[in-house]
C-alpha cells in the first residue's frame, strides 16, 4: 500500500449519524472520502472518535445556547472496531507528557475507502486520558495538544501497525502537522540524521490550509511544547532549538508554520483563498514578495450523491444521459437541463421545500407554499460569517418581509463553539428578533443545525444567503449544495461565490471591501436589501397563468448548469489527484530511494547554502540602458555584480524584480563575467510597458536553486541589493 495517501483530518462528517464533525472542514473531508472512493482512488483517513463528538445545541426561550454532550454508542454508530489478525482490539500507544497514553481505533468505511478513528477511551487507561478524546476542539490548550498528538503521532503509528506505508501525507489543516515529527522520528531511529529525515518526510507531504486568518491557527506556549515534547525533541536526532524552530512564530509554536516547514505544497481552498494565504504567509517571509509564496488553491466541491434531493435527482436522471453520474464535471453533462419543463423544474422545489418545513416542523402552512419566498442561512456561528448582517436596519427588513402580497420568510440555524461567547450572542439576538412581533412567522431559528439539517435546507429554501466579512471565508461549500438544488445563491462575493458568480446565476451583494467593520456592515447590509427590495422578491413574485416564476426557474437552470459542474468533489478530487498527489507520490519516492540519497543530498546542500548565505551579496546594480521601441515598449537592461562566496554559480538564480501597475514583474540575469575580487557579474534585459516603466521600482535578488527542490522558495532564502 506505499501508492496510497494518507489523508488526516481532526474531523469528518460523513454521516449525521457519526457527529464528529462541526462545520464546513468536517463535511468537506467527508466528501473528499466519498468521491475518492467514487474515483475508486487509493486514499485512506485518518481522524479521531470523539466519545461525545461535537456539541448537541438547544437554544432556550431566551437565546441562550445550551450544550448537551450525550456519548456517541460505537455499537449503534456506522463503525467497527478496529482488530488484530487475531481478532483483538488494536492498540498503539503514544507519550502524552510523561504518561504512556494507549489508543485503539474505529473504522468507518466508505464503500472501498476506511476512514480510521482514533480513541483514548481504553479501560488501560487513567480516568484523565480516557477522557481526552470525548470533544471536538476542546477549548483548553493541555486537551487540546494531546488531542493533535493522538491524531498526528497516534495516527502515524496506527498505520504502521496495521502495515501501511502511505506514499502520500496529506495534511487537511494543521491539527496533524506532529504526523510529520513522527516521520521524523522514525528515521531517526533507524539512524538517518535529522535533516535528511525532514526532507525525506517533507518530499511526500502537503498542505491543505483552511483558515485565513491568524486567529484561527492553533498556536501552543513554548513551556507547553515543553511539558509534552521534552521527552521527544531529542528522538527526532535534533536539539529543542531545531525541533522547535520547525513552527516557531514569535514565542509560540504554530501548527500551520509546522505544516508549511514540513510540506512540499500548500494550498489554499479557492482562488481568492490562494491570495489570503499568500498574504498570510509573506507575514513569516517578509523577504519573499506575496506574488511569490509559493500556495496554490484547488477549489472545494461537494459530493452531489450526498447533497441532491433524491427528488432532483430522479429529474436528473430524466433529462440528463444514463451516466451523468460518472461525469459531473464535463459542462456537456448538464446541457439538458435547459430542456426540463419550468413547470417540472419549479414542481419538483416545492415537493423539497414542502419536505423541509415538514423534516424541520416549520410553523409555515402548507396553503402558502410557494407563496412565501423562503431564505436559508446555516452554517457554524462564527462571527466573521455576520450572521446579524440582515438585521442592520431593523425598519428596511420589516418592509421587506411584511409586505401582504410579497411575504419574505428568513430561516437561520447554526452552532456557535460552546466557548464563542460572541457567537453565542449572535444566536441570541437572532432569537430576540424572531420573538419580537413584528417579525413572527417571519425570522425562524432551528437548533442544532446538523448534516440531516442542511440536506432539508440547501434543497428546501428558495434563496441561500452567505454574509461573510470578505475575504474570510476561505471558500464555504453549503451555497454550492443549495446550487446543484436550483436554490439560487445570494452571497458576497467572498470565496468560491467570487468564482462561480457569473451574474446570471444567483445575486452578489456589492458592498465595500475596505474601511472599517461598521462601515462594511452598513455597505454591505444597503446591498443585501436592496438585492431583495429590486431584484429578488420582485423576480420571484413574477408568476405566469399557472403560478409559475418563469424567469426565476430559468435563473435555477442556469445556477444548475453552471455551478454543478464546477464545484463537485468529482472534479476536485480529480484536481488532487492530477495536481498534488500524483506528484508528490513521484517526488517522496524519488527522494527516499536507494536509502534516501536524495534526501540526504538536498539535506547536505541546504546546509552548505545555509552556512554560506551571509557571505551572498548583491554589490553595485546599474539599469544600464534603455531603448523604446516603436510599439511603446522600453527595453531595460540590469547589471549588477555579486559576492557568492563558496557557492558556485550555478546553485544561484539572479533576477532583476520590479512592481508595476500590474503586479511584480522579473526577469532573469545571466552570469556575464567574473571579476578579480571574488564577485560575478550579471546582466539581463526586459521588454516594459513605457507607461508602466516610471512607476516600476525595481531591485536585484539572488536566490539559492536546485533542481530538487519543490519551488524557487523552497529554503525561504533570498538577498537583496540595497534600496
Ligand atoms: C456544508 C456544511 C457546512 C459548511 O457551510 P458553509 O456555509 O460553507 O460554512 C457547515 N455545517 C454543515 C452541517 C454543513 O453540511
Amino acid at each position: 500500500m506505499s501508492s496510497c495517501v494518507a489523508y488526516f483530518s481532526a474531523e469528518f462528517g460523513i454521516d449525521e449519524t457519526l457527529p464528529i464533525y462541526s462545520g464546513g472542514l468536517g463535511v468537506l473531508a467527508g466528501d473528499h472520502i466519498k468521491a475518492a472512493n467514487d474515483l475508486d482512488l487509493p486514499l485512506i483517513g485518518v481522524g479521531i472518535f470523539y466519545s461525545q463528538g461535537y456539541f448537541q445545541q438547544r437554544i432556550r426561550e431566551d437565546g441562550v445556547q445550551e450544550h448537551l454532550f450525550p456519548r456517541i454508542d460505537p455499537l449503534t454508530s456506522p463503525v467497527k472496531p478496529v482488530l488484530t489478525s487475531d481478532g483483538r482490539p488494536l492498540s498503539v500507544e503514544v507519550p502524552i507528557a510523561d504518561r504512556k497514553v494507549v489508543l485503539t481505533a474505529w473504522s468507518a468505511v466508505v464503500g472501498r475507502v476506511t476512514v480510521y478513528l482514533l480513541s483514548s477511551d481504553v479501560d488501560r487507561n487513567q480516568e484523565q486520558d480516557r477522557r481526552l478524546t470525548d470533544h471536538l476542539y476542546p477549548g483548553d490548550p493541555d486537551t487540546r495538544i494531546s488531542q493533535e498528538i493522538i491524531l498526528g503521532i497516534g495516527g502515524v503509528r496506527l498505520l504502521r501497525a496495521l502495515g501501511i506505508r502511505p506514499g502520500v501525507w496529506h495534511l487537511n489543516e494543521g491539527h496533524s502537522a506532529f504526523l510529520a515529527l513522527e516521520r521524523i522520528r522514525e528515521l531517526s531511529a533507524e539512524g538517518t540524521s535529522f535533516d535528511t529525515a525532514l526532507e525525506a518526510v517533507k518530499a511526500s507531504t502537503l498542505f491543505t490550509t483552511h483558515t485565513p486568518v491568524p486567529a484561527g491557527h492553533d498556536v501552543f506556549g513554548l513551556e507547553l511544547m515543553d511539558r509534552y515534547f521534552g521527552d521527544y525533541y531529542w528522538q527526532l536526532g535534533a536539539d529543542r532549538e531545531k525541533v522547535l524552530a520547525l513552527g516557531r512564530i514569535g514565542d509560540g509554536f504554530n501548527m500551520t508554520r509546522l505544516a508549511v516547514t514540513v510540506s512540499t505544497k500548500v494550498n489554499g481552498v479557492s482562488k481568492l483563498h490562494e491570495e489570503a494565504t499568500k498574504e498570510l504567509l509573506h507575514r513569516w517571509m517578509p523577504h519573499i514578495p506575496k506574488e511569490d509564496i509559493p500556495v496554490d488553491s484547488i477549489t472545494n466541491g461537494i459530493h452531489l450523491g450526498t447533497w441532491l434531493s433524491p427528488g432532483m435527482k430522479a429529474l436528473f436522471d430524466e433529462y440528463l444521459d444514463n451516466l451523468w453520474e460518472k461525469k459531473i464535471a464535463d459542462p456537456k453533462t448538464w446541457l439538458p437541463i435547459r430542456s426540463i419543463p419550468a413547470s417540472a423544474l419549479w414542481e419538483q422545489h416545492l415537493r423539497n421545500r414542502s419536505g423541509m418545513i415538514e423534516r424541520l416542523g416549520l410553523p409555515i402552512a402548507a396553503p402558502s407554499v410557494g407563496k412565501t419566498l423562503i431564505v436559508g442561512f446555516a452554517r457554524r456561528f462564527a462571527t466573521y460569517k455576520r450572521a446579524n448582517l440582515l438585521f442592520h436596519d431593523l425598519e428596511r427588513l420589516d418592509r421587506i418581509v411584511n409586505d401582504p402580497s410579497r411575504p419574505v420568510c428568513f430561516i437561520f440555524a447554526g452552532k456557535a463553539h460552546p466557548s464563542d461567547r460572541p457567537g453565542q450572542e449572535l444566536i441570541k439576538k437572532i432569537v430576540e428578533v424572531s420573538q419580537s412581533e413584528r417579525f413572527k412567522g417571519r425570522i425562524f431559528v432551528v437548533e442544532n443545525y446538523d448534516m440531516e439539517k442542511a440536506k432539508a435546507l440547501v434543497q428546501g429554501v428558495d434563496v441561500w444567503l452567505n454574509t461573510p466579512a470578505k475575504p474570510m471565508e476561505a471558500s464555504g461549500t453549503s451555497g454550492q449544495k443549495a446550487a446543484v438544488n436550483g436554490v439560487l445563491n445570494c452571497s458576497v462575493l467572498d470565496g468560491w461565490w467570487c468564482e462561480g458568480y457569473n451574474g446570471r446565476n444567483g445575486w452578489a451583494i456589492d458592498g465595500a471591501t475596505e474601511g472599517s467593520d461598521q462601515e462594511r456592515i452598513r455597505a454591505d447590509s444597503a446591498a443585501l436589501y436592496e438585492l431583495f427590495e429590486s431584484r429578488i422578491v420582485p423576480l420571484y413574485y413574477d408568476r405566469d397563468e399557472q403560478g409559475i416564476p418563469t424567469e426565476w426557474v430559468a435563473m435555477m437552470k442556469e445556477s444548475i448548469c453552471s455551478l454543478a459542474p464546477v464545484f463537485n468533489t468529482q472534479r476536485m478530487v480529480d484536481e488532487y489527484w492530477k495536481q498534488l498527489y500524483a506528484p508528490v507520490m513521484t517526488r517522496g519516492r524519488y527522494f527516499a530511494a536507494d536509502g534516501l540519497e536524495v534526501a540526504a543530498r538536498v539535506a547536505a546542500y541546504k546546509r552548505f547554502i545555509r552556512d554560506n548565505w551571509h557571505e551572498v551579496r548583491v554589490g553595485r546594480t546599474g539599469v544600464s540602458s534603455l531603448r523604446v521601441t516603436k510599439i511603446g515598449l522600453t527595453m531595460v537592461r540590469f547589471e549588477a555584480e555579486i559576492a557568492l562566496g563558496p557557492i558556485w554559480h550555478k546553485d544561484v538564480k539572479v533576477e532583476a524584480v520590479g512592481s508595476g501597475k500590474n503586479g511584480i514583474w522579473k526577469t532573469k540575469l545571466t552570469l556575464a563575467k567574473s571579476l578579480d575580487n571574488g564577485m560575478y557579474r550579471y546582466e539581463g534585459s526586459l521588454f516594459i510597458d513605457s507607461d508602466s516603466l516610471w512607476l516600476a521600482k525595481s531591485n536585484i535578488r539572488v536566490i539559492p536553486v536546485s533542481k530538487d527542490f519543490g519551488n524557487d522558495f523552497e529554503m525561504e532564502l533570498t538577498a537583496w541589493g540595497d534600496t
